[in-house]
């Protein structure tokens, strides 16, 4: 069996051990147009703050583990084309500039992302930088160096880790985005409205609700113009969002609109032979059962493993996604699952909500900690739709357990009364979480 794997970052490492291991006698060739391996993008912020001290941790893998597996690794090679009809490649060598066409049995398009670049003029501007990949880093490392003021756009939690990471740095921080709010696609307003005080503590300006217009090159600096202001900055960061980088299959496979593949239960596209994964691909979304684009390493991973669990046969099913995300700013934890009560409207879905404040344990312990939750479910079926909670303890693993509810699609009354452990360490005799179906519980009695 001849594999093709193209594209070498989460979803195609993940993919490229996963089929060595169950058919070590496969022919695998996988093409990577970086230098690199298995960088892990969410350690960027890290890094750029000062936290993550030495970078070569954020690689997981290397070219010289996936040969010792029995892959034949090219780097610095891009396909440039892919007809699935005769099911051949085409690829070319980026140093030598030669290029050749190669057969494959099964095709796995690891293609990943692109950071989503709109046509505003001035864009294309040395002081206006993208995040995506380890030479991004590498370049907003050195960029950051001199500069004193940062604009990032775009406050989704690549923008959010950014300003937070900056403005840690001693750096003047300017965080804009169009929507009113940051974070607005993983929080309601009560969290993020505690986010924007906490940016405003350190110093970081939230400028929200304006679009960048136009940028200006002033030689040393950048200005940029949105509909409601101007901004000047030494270094301008673009955090707006990616698109699925998946134009070599374009009108050969099915796709969502913005060009994800589209994907069956176990990663095959449209076409048997090609298999998609990651951010290149759509996943399900379990609150909504439909599909959509979430470019999130969780699904990369897994949805990697699962093309090389399936590659000979369909033996595993992929579970679908919650989209369950987490970020730290300062000293504040945030995690997040599902739908959030604003997306829930948005998409016209019957929800109700309720949010919760309770301290974490006992007041007779030495110290607790206020936890705020939200929980967002079907009033008819009274399934769990979404939830999150902020504290400045470590709620990420609560919000772990909201996603499995989701997952198992559970109810407010099976989250009011599930056995949950009580130890005055840790929590109350009912955990915060039991209060927090059990507070949706309250509010649905009074509501009859
Ligand atoms: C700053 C940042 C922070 C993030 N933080 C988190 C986080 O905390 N948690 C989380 O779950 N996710 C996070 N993500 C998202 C996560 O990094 C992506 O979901 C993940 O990288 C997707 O992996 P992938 O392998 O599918 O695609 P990609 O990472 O996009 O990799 C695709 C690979 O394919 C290669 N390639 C593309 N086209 C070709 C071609 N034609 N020929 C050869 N090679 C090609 C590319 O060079 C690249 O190496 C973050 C992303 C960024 C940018």
């Amino acid at each position: 069996m001849k594999i093709i794997v193209v594209g070498c970052t989460h979803a195609g490492t993940f993919a490229v051990k996963q089929i060595l291991k169950e058919h070590p006698d496969y022919d695998l060739t996988v093409y990577e147009k970086n230098d690199n391996i298995s960088f892990l993008s969410c350690g960027i912020a890290l890094y750029l703050g000062g936290e993550v001290k030495d970078p070569k941790g954020l690689f997981y893998s290397d070219p010289k583990e996936l040969k010792g597996l029995g892959a034949n690794v090219q780097m610095k090679h891009e396909v440039t084309d892919v007809d699935s009809d005769k099911k051949e490649i085409t690829v070319k060598d980026l140093d030598s500039g030669e290029s050749k066409t190669e057969s494959y049995d099964k095709l796995v398009m690891t293609s990943g992302s692109l950071p989503i670049v709109p046509p505003i003029e001035g864009i294309h501007n040395d002081h206006v930088r993208l995040c995506k990949n380890w030479t991004d880093a590498q370049v907003l490392f050195d960029d950051a160096k001199d500069a004193k003021h940062i604009a990032v756009i775009g406050a989704g939690y690549i923008g959010a880790e950014l300003a937070e990471a900056y403005s840690k740095t001693g750096h003047e921080v300017t965080l804009i985005d169009g929507v009113d709010r940051v974070l607005s696609k993983y929080y309601d307003p009560k969290f993020t409205d505690i986010v924007e005080k906490d940016y405003k503590d350190h110093g970081v300006k939230f400028e929200g609700g304006q679009m960048v217009q136009k940028f200006t090159d002033n030689g040393d600096t950048v200005s940029i113009k949105t509909t409601s202001d101007e901004f000047t900055a030494d270094l301008a960061i673009l955090c707006i969002g990616f698109k699925p980088n998946t134009s070599l299959l374009k009108e050969q496979v099915e796709m969502l609109p913005n060009g994800a593949i589209i994907v069956d239960d176990y990663m095959h596209s449209s076409n048997q032979d090609i298999y998609a994964a990651g951010d290149s691909a759509a996943v399900h979304y379990n609150p909504t059962h439909k599909n959509a684009y979430i470019p999130l390493a969780t699904n990369a991973v897994r949805q990697g493993i699962l093309v090389g669990k399936n590659i000979e046969k369909d033996t595993e099913k992929y579970m679908g996604t919650q989209s369950s995300s987490g970020l730290k700013l300062y000293d504040r934890n945030l995690a997040s699952t599902g739908l959030t009560m604003s997306a829930a409207k948005a998409q016209g879905i019957n929800a109700h909500q309720v949010i919760l404040e309770d301290n974490y344990r006992p007041e007779f312990m030495p110290t607790t900690t206020p936890v705020l939750m939200s929980l967002v479910y079907d009033p008819d079926t009274r399934r769990i739709l979404g939830g999150a909670l902020t504290s400045l303890y470590d709620i990420s693993q609560s919000a772990n357990v909201l996603s499995v509810a989701i997952q198992n699609e559970n109810t407010i009354d099976d989250l009011a009364m599930v056995d949950m452990l009580f130890q005055p360490n840790f929590d109350r005799p009912f955990n915060y979480l039991n209060l927090l179906g059990q507070a949706a519980q309250e509010k649905e009695a009074q509501s009859k």
